[in-house]
């Protein structure tokens, strides 16, 4: 129930969309360090390079599927991205360097993981920190202290040792499925306060169950977050802050991933 549609990081070839017909929204704000900024238009925000993002969920030893990795496979990545002068960026700075033009550190990668499983806190934050990394962890927060899932209290001592705490839905139901007023209620406003209090700080960012959206979907996740991130969909250009994409990372070599990495976001 938790696994969606197939999309291989690795095997995967990227399809890029040049027909951008953004709207112009162009508006002084703050940036996330809180200094006053001009935004960038979904146009420009569209038109920039495109910073990879990884995805993970499973990572376990003697399990197969796109969705799974093992224990050595996860550690040999985070090793090579280290290795390679690869910086792990956060969605704050993603989200201030498309909106903003801020600069990134070089080799910037965002390493994002789905779902709240439980060696998210065991096993990968511990490596990615032995790594000098931090990631994004999307969390449904119907698994909280359910078996295989995290706690609470690893879910906020994620974001108290750098990483960031995003939301992943209530219960994993797509966007595409939310209806009534009530039922943006139950998958985003509730359980986002709710991940708030746990971690003690804002919750700007979503990845979208099964990386599913349409463009209505979109613009109204657009009032709760700042970024959110699908899987390997084309963007939609006129929410490109809500339409992020991102590779799932299957079981594959390290030297796989880098020029994956590299082919889908050049
Ligand atoms: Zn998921």
């Amino acid at each position: 129930m938790l696994l969606g549609l197939v999309f291989s990081g690795c095997k995967h070839t990227n399809k890029t969309n040049a027909n951008s017909t953004a709207v112009n929204n162009t508006a002084s704000t703050e940036d996330t360090t809180g200094v006053k900024q001009v935004k960038n238009t979904s146009a420009q925000i569209y038109a920039k390079h495109q910073i990879p993002v990884l995805c993970y969920h499973r990572i376990e030893d003697g399990k197969k599927g796109d969705y799974t990795v093992s224990t050595s496979t996860f550690s040999a990545h985070m090793k090579i991205l280290a290795d390679s002068g690869y910086h792990s960026i956060s969605p704050a700075q993603l989200y201030d360097y498309l909106v903003f033009n801020k600069t990134l550190p070089e080799k910037p990668v965002l390493i994002s993981f789905d779902d709240s499983r439980v060696e998210h806190a065991t096993i990968a934050a511990p490596v990615m920190e032995k790594n000098g990394l931090r990631g994004a962890f999307f969390i449904m927060t119907i698994t909280y202290n359910k078996k295989n899932y995290m706690t609470r209290e690893q879910i906020a001592g994620l974001a108290k040792a750098g990483h960031t705490v995003g939301l992943h839905s209530w219960d994993h139901t797509m966007v595409t499925k939310y209806k009534e007023a009530s039922d943006w209620q139950k998958e985003v406003a509730e359980p986002k306060k709710k991940l708030e209090t746990i971690v003690g700080k804002a919750v700007e960012y979503w990845a979208y169950p099964n990386g599913v959206f349409d463009h209505k979907g979109a613009e109204e996740l657009s009032k709760y977050f700042k970024l959110s991130f699908s899987l390997s969909t084309k963007r939609d250009s006129i929410v490109p802050l809500q339409t992020v994409r991102r590779i799932i990372v299957p079981e594959c070599t390290p030297q796989a991933l880098l020029k994956s990495m590299r082919r889908s976001f050049k």
